[in-house]
């Protein structure tokens, strides 16, 4: 039987997903015997997204241009798309800028009000990416799959969704155990 395609990815967010998905200690070793990782960025080196991925976790809210362009291509690229932890599903902690009207207070307020030494707006076409206006949450840029809230999810919550997903079934996505946010 062929392995399942699997990835991960972060967009705005503080990884702190991705920390409790290596909290799952030695079921990885089972994971690894069952996948093959074809993008992470925690295991591997791939630049490009690949084609053709069975399962996707997507951690962090959609807060710049190339969030915006990394997201459309892996929901193109994937057949299971998950949202993972609260800042995929509701935008949660990065979404606190929102708060300040758009992208051109948050920049002021970060890097002219806050700025310590010469202050000055960062502005390098394609090396910075453009900041959206507002961040917002995963499933309001492309359709999602699987919500798994937490932030971060709990190891056990993380391996409750993907373990049904490697023999063909869906993960029961119910109860406070699965479906507690924060
Ligand atoms: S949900 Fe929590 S742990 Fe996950 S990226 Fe956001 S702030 Fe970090």
């Amino acid at each position: 039987m062929s392995k399942i395609r699997f990835a991960t990815i972060w967009l705005a967010g503080c990884s702190g997903c991705h920390m409790s998905f290596l909290d799952m200690d030695e079921w990885l070793i089972e994971l690894a015997d069952q996948v093959d990782v074809v993008y992470s960025p925690v295991g591997s080196d791939l630049k490009d997204y690949p084609e053709n991925v069975d399962v996707c976790l997507v951690e962090g809210g959609v807060a710049n241009e190339d969030n915006l362009e990394l997201i459309q291509q892996v929901r193109d690229r994937t057949k299971t798309l998950i949202s993972f932890g609260d800042c995929a599903v509701t935008a949660n902690i990065p979404a606190m800028r929102n708060m300040l009207g758009g992208r051109d207070p948050v920049l002021k307020r970060g890097y002219i009000e806050l700025g310590d030494n010469s202050p000055q707006l960062p502005h390098e076409p394609g090396i910075v990416p453009e900041l959206l206006d507002q961040v917002i949450p995963v499933h309001q840029v492309v359709p999602i799959d699987i919500f798994m809230p937490g932030c971060p999810p709990s190891a056990d919550r993380i391996k409750a969704t993907i373990e049904p997903l490697l023999n063909g079934k869906e993960p029961a996505m119910e109860g406070r155990e699965m479906l507690k946010f924060g």
